[in-house]
């Protein structure tokens, strides 16, 4: 369970096989993966390596994916239109 990030994406996104190869590909710590089928997996133990580089944030329609952050201001970054 992750202390410091959660992240969504939303299942326009989570079910695109094409858009989740885009999210494994952007993301520098693996926070993506594509699981059997192509829909997107979070892979829970590398979610507070998230360096809010907001890369994941391009992919798909504006808000389809959500950074949490779960300390501090608890700030939600998403990409608006
Ligand atoms: S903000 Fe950057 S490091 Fe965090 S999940 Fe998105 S692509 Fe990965």
């Amino acid at each position: 369970m992750a202390l410091f990030i959660a992240v969504e994406v939303s299942p326009a996104v989570a079910n695109d096989a094409e858009l989740v190869k885009k999210l494994v590909e952007v993301c520098p710590v693996n926070i993506f993966a594509a699981g059997t089928g192509g829909g997107v997996q979070i892979v829970e133990k590398n979610l507070d390596e998230c360096t809010l580089c907001e890369l994941c944030l391009d992919v798909g329609a504006p808000g389809s994916v959500r950074v949490k952050r779960l300390y501090g201001d608890k700030e939600v970054l998403e990409r608006r239109a």
